[in-house]
């Protein structure tokens, strides 16, 4: 697929998740943990946030430039590191998606397998699993509660749950604050 409109255009319809994606951690992990090979990536929300934030512009560090660090980071996912310059394009293309442009993305073959609870896309890599992840999301009607914050400095991703979906900081108790500051700074003094 190599572009947002092709991935909402194709009869995905019959497409579920494995799990709720909206739920939270619902504990795939095991005592005997299985293999990467045989575990099933949980797609949705948590990880596609979690893949979008590997680029911290406020520390100014990108996970997916330390392999250690991202073979760790997809361990814990239940999926494989795959081709890392593959995954930054995906990243890189997801964020700037989230920023209203329409970029292509890389193209990858997701496979489908049917379950109990009906037809999934099946994620090996952790750049399958983001760009399956917005699939399911887009079909549900919820990719645009993915949202990059606000604050250029910040960008942090995150999935908004408000109520009425107009959650604009990662945190209203960091960039939020820091923005309203701003805004009040840049007032001019009142007049006595
Ligand atoms: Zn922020």
């Amino acid at each position: 697929m190599s572009s947002y409109d092709d991935v909402t255009c194709k009869p995905f319809l019959l497409v579920t998740c494995y799990r709720n994606p909206l739920s939270g951690y619902n504990g795939y992990m095991q005592t005997n943990a299985p293999s990467v090979e045989e575990r099933e990536p949980e797609l949705g929300a948590g990880l596609l946030v979690d893949f979008l934030n590997t680029l911290d512009l406020d520390e100014g560090t990108d996970l997916l430039d330390d392999q250690a660090a991202f073979d760790t980071w997809c361990d814990e996912r239940a999926v494989s590191a795959g081709d890392r310059a593959e995954a930054r394009s995906v990243r890189d293309a997801l964020r700037s998606f989230l920023d209203g442009e329409s970029p292509s993305l890389p193209s990858l073959e997701l496979e489908t397998t049917c379950g109990d609870r009906g037809v999934a896309l099946r994620a090996r890599t952790a750049a399958e699993a983001a760009v399956a992840s917005s699939v399911v999301l887009s079909i549900q009607g919820s990719m645009g509660r993915v949202r990059l914050c606000a604050a250029e400095d910040c960008r942090w991703a995150f999935y908004d749950r408000s109520k009425n979906g107009s959650r604009t900081w990662c945190s209203m108790g960091v960039c939020g604050n820091r923005q309203k500051a701003r805004t009040y700074r840049a007032k001019p003094p009142a007049e006595d």
